[in-house]
């Protein structure tokens, strides 16, 4: 086992149960100190309890492992760090990995629906790494994980809320990227597909069972060790294929004094993908534009 964690400590959200427990059982087994974060609710983001976290805990003690549990919902972030301060003295790792669906159309879609989604996973996700962040500016130290779903990146049917809010996640660790740079705090972007207690209402069982969620945990224990150098990225797992997702953007067409009727003339070159590039960060994106108005500048 080269990829170690003696002396980190990690912070995984919602480990009580699918995916969560993995990462939390993993990174124990390779030495790292874990706080393991369940509200212990079902799936609607309704109830707690304190048994889900215990439970997993106690898995990792068993194997002599580092563990806490702590019980908090994650939108009370501080709790959770405070958890991993008063029980371990730091936090290097955070993996925001907790998560609640209320799949409904939007016509159906109460303020409810809405307003849970975006608690639990983008309020979450602000407010236990808001908690953590000072810590690892100071020990010019962080790795952190936000999870995002397909959904996020393609939108689905009866999914707004939870599309929209997983959109959201892969702007805020992007940011974060950018922000976190000089005290090396990585910030990137997991989407995973995996068969557990979320998935087991949209999913057939034999799919469900064959889609393990220990197929995700390897890529995400590289993303949140030290060897890794990546940042403001996403990364894909799922049935045991690994990979990543990037934004293109298409070559276009400059038109000046473009009206509606110059735009529609031109939509197939304006869509055209073929020369596609890589923009990676918001800086190359506006030195981009600056090069386009200097070029509009020097030919009128
Ligand atoms: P899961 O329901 O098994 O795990 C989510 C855990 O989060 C649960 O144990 C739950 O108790 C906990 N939780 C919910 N609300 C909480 C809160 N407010 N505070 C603390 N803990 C809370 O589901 P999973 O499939 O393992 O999902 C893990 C993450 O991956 C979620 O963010 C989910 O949206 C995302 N995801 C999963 C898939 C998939 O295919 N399973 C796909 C895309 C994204």
């Amino acid at each position: 086992m080269s990829l170690r964690f003696d002396g980190k400590v990690a912070i995984v959200t919602g480990a009580g149960g699918g995916l969560g427990r993995t990462y939390a059982l993993e990174l124990a087994k390779r030495g790292c100190k874990v706080v393991v974060n369940d509200l212990g609710g079902d799936r609607h983001g309704t109830s707690a309890s304190s048994s889900m976290a215990d439970k997993v805990v106690q898995e990792i003690k068993a194997a002599g492992g580092q563990a806490v549990a702590n019980y908090d919902s994650v939108e009370f972030g501080d709790k959770i760090v405070k958890t991993a301060i008063d029980n371990f003295g730091r936090i290097d790792i955070v993996i925001n990995n907790a998560g609640i669906l209320r799949d409904v159309s939007l016509l159906k879609m109460t303020e409810l629906d809405w307003d849970l989604i975006f608690k639990v996973h983008v309020k979450g996700a602000y407010a236990v790494t808001k908690a953590a962040w000072p810590y690892m500016r100071d020990q010019k130290y962080g790795r952190i994980v936000v999870t995002s779903s397909n959904a996020g990146v393609h939108g689905n049917f009866g999914q707004a809320n939870y599309a929209a809010a997983k959109s959201a996640l892969i702007g805020f660790a992007n940011s974060l990227a950018q922000e976190g740079a000089k005290y090396n705090i990585l910030a990137n972007t997991l989407v995973p597909t995996a068969g557990s207690r979320l998935t087991e209402t949209v999913m057939p069982k034999n799919l469900v069972d064959a889609l393990k969620p220990e197929y995700v945990t390897p890529l995400v224990t590289y993303m949140v060790h030290e060897s890794f150098q990546e940042s403001g990225k996403l990364f894909e797992a799922g049935a045991g294929w690994y990979g990543t997702i990037q934004y293109y953007k298409g070559k276009g067409k400059v038109i000046s004094n473009a009206s509606a009727d110059d735009i529609a003339k031109n939509w197939s070159t304006i869509t055209d993908m073929a020369g596609a590039e890589f923009i990676g960060t918001i800086s190359e994106q506006s030195g981009r534009l600056m090069a386009l108005l200097d070029e509009n500048e020097s030919s009128s």
